[in-house]
């Protein structure tokens, strides 16, 4: 997605300091400048990492990379606390799907943002931990209401766990956002793992290491993460993923997105829901 500010948003002034606004906050009430944006989103990283005890001390976090999701911000985030802490160890891992015209460009863009962020990158590949690719396993699974893009999610965070593990990591870092977490709720409602859930589930009792997923973004909102990377200026992927078009997980993100368009604060509201149940 490309995040543009739009004309009405420069004309507003921060709420903080009165300088030119780069985003209306419609949920808060409020407008931000660049400087009060970052502050705030990084405030936001920070409590959620805190909050819920993600990185104790002495972890070695694994951030793993994926191209449609907000990696770069991640590591760079990571990075930052890291700088603070000389306790922690961070590496970056990738795995590679197997899918023809995407997976190779998905290692290429890993490369780059490990070696701007300085840390040691570790590949893997779906056909070494599970033994076939994701196409494989869809061809497995064709015909039972499974989506794509759930099972691709599915299966990469049991490979992000597997090679977490190799490389002694305690902790995966996942490049989650808000609307990425409420999509994945909705979704559930909606679409059936079927087969490919049943087989990770069987597949993760048996070898699965004792590592943490954390999802340090999950209380920024989707338009936030990107709009902080494109003022950042940090990398985002040149390609799409060719499952995502046809996944209905994304579709109902498509859904959500226009709700909260007409109603901020929905994927809040939706997120604060479940965590009340
Ligand atoms: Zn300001």
């Amino acid at each position: 997605m490309i995040f543009k500010i739009n004309a009405r948003t420069k004309l507003m002034k921060c709420t903080i300091c009165g300088k030119m606004a780069v985003i209306v906050r419609r949920y808060e009430g409020r407008a931000l400048c660049r400087k009060h944006f970052f502050d705030s989103v990084d405030r936001t990283v920070r409590k959620t990492i805190r909050m819920e005890k993600m990185i104790p001390r002495g972890s070695h976090v694994a951030v793993g990379i994926y191209g449609d999701g907000d990696s770069a911000l991640l590591l760079y985030q990571l990075c930052k606390l890291g700088k603070k802490r000389d306790d922690l160890k961070i590496s970056a891992i990738v795995v590679d799907e197997g899918i023809r015209g995407y997976s190779k460009e998905v290692m290429v863009f890993a490369k780059k943002i490990a070696g701007l962020a300085g840390v040691a990158l570790y590949p893997g590949s779906y056909k070494d931990v599970f033994g076939m690719t994701l196409g494989e396993f869809l061809r497995k699974s064709k015909g039972r209401g499974v989506d794509t893009y759930g099972v691709c999610q599915s299966l990469r965070c049991v490979a992000f766990c597997k090679k977490a593990g190799e490389i002694g990591a305690d902790r995966v870092a996942l490049p989650v956002n808000v609307d990425d977490v409420v999509q994945e709720i909705v979704s559930g409602y909606f679409c059936d793992g079927g087969d490919v859930d049943i087989a990770i589930e069987q597949f993760a009792q048996k070898k699965m290491p004792v590592v943490r997923m954390i999802k340090p973004l999950s209380k920024v909102l989707g338009k936030e993460t990107g709009l902080y990377a494109k003022l950042k200026g940090l990398s985002v992927m040149p390609v799409e993923c060719p499952y995502a078009s046809g996944s209905v997980g994304l579709k109902i993100g498509g859904v959500l997105d226009e709700l909260d368009e007409r109603h901020p604060g929905v994927k809040f509201n939706i997120l604060k829901g479940c965590e009340r149940l």
